[in-house]
């Protein structure tokens, strides 16, 4: 038996409990998974709340076991890549969507979707940075790819005091960039400073409908917010400047025009971190193990037990996190 968060709706209700499940349950709701882990450390995302709060239809087929990212020990598999006692990281690929995730104690899985964890990183500093972190990294990839490099001029982290934007915000500023953090926590200024941002604004600032064309400001941008903000941090990128934009915490409209494009060759670059091709994630886990300062990280990550993950959905949601939840699941 092993301890899980199990989400349960039915026509008229919705529930979210800690609970004892079986091998059994896990052969009957994950039987696809050809790997079995015994999870040491999960998180909770942004999308983790949702489920567990109910709040939008992350969740597919229920009941569900949620948590989309898991760090723990392979006791069994019959995959051709992964061997018993190996350690592994998984984030996204639809767990704790469609299948049996990782908020739990075990979970059964496929190796396709595994990535070795880095000697470098224990089970609870891969969940510190769980899919919140490795999506700053493939952010940071994508301005990379782009030819923004350290020197460039200034680069806007949004969402600052959040996980995607404090990973970042973390990895940047490592990596020799003028970091410009935009918060609406002022509270958290020093914070976001000892994470390695240069200076920190008011995410007011941007929150509100803009011109298409302001004053050219950031060299590159990692976007957590969307919407205004989006629009707002496109309408000020420097000339053939890029944008990284991966979330939604303002809206998921991206009221716009097409001239930050037409006219500065600004480039706008979707990230999408759940269906990311396995070469990309693992270059990204890669570099997360080379590049992250783990003291930084260490920084901003808080412990809970699995039972407090529910407690803790309904604060994500609310912004009311900083950085990064990790979940110790035998807790
Ligand atoms: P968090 O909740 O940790 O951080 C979100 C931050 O956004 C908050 O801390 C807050 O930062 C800011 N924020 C919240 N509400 C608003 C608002 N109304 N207007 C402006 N800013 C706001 O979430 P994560 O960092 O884990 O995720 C950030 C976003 O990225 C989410 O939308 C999530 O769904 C998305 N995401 C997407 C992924 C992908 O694959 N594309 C993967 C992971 C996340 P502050 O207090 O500093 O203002």
């Amino acid at each position: 038996m092993f301890r899980a968060i199990l989400l349960e709706k039915t026509a008229d209700a919705f529930s979210a409990s800690l609970r004892d499940l079986s091998d059994d349950d896990l052969a009957q709701h994950a039987g696809d998974g050809d790997v079995v882990v015994d999870v040491a450390h999960s998180t909770i995302n942004y999308k983790d709340g949702l489920a567990i709060a109910n709040r939008s239809p992350v969740v597919r087929k229920w009941p569900m076991v949620p948590g989309i990212d898991g760090a723990g020990t392979v006791v069994s598999s019959t995959h051709a890549s992964f061997a018993t006692g190996e350690r592994v990281v998984l984030n996204g690929w639809g767990v704790g969507e469609t299948h049996w995730g990782c908020l739990a104690g075990r979970a059964r899985l496929k190796g396709d979707w595994l990535v070795p964890l880095p000697a470098a990183l224990s089970t609870r500093q891969a969940m510190a940075i769980g899919t919140a972190g490795y999506t700053a990294m493939l952010c940071v990839m994508a301005l990379e790819a782009q030819g923004v490099v350290p020197g460039d001029g200034e680069v806007l982290v949004t969402g600052a005091a959040g996980g995607v934007g404090s990973v970042a915000i973390a990895l940047l500023s490592g990596l020799g960039h003028r970091v410009i953090a935009s918060t609406g926590r002022a509270a958290e200024a020093d914070y976001l400073k000892g994470l390695g941002a240069a200076d920190v604004i008011d995410r007011a600032a941007l929150a509100a409908p803009g011109k298409p064309l302001q004053k050219e400001r950031w060299a590159g941008v990692v976007d957590a917010v969307g919407s205004h903000t989006l629009a707002n941090a496109c309408a000020q990128t420097r000339y053939r400047g890029a944008v990284a934009a991966c979330g939604l915490a303002q809206g998921m409209d991206f009221p716009s025009s097409v001239a930050p494009f037409i006219l500065r060759g600004v480039r706008l670059i979707g990230v999408d971190s759940v269906m990311c091709p396995q070469a990309e994630r693992r270059t990204a886990w890669t570099r997360l193990a080379r590049d992250l300062d783990l003291a930084k990280l260490d920084a901003m990550t808080t412990g809970i037990g699995l039972a407090d993950a529910i407690t803790a959905a309904p604060e994500i949601l609310a912004g009311r996190v900083r950085g990064r939840l990790v979940v110790d699941v035998a807790r």
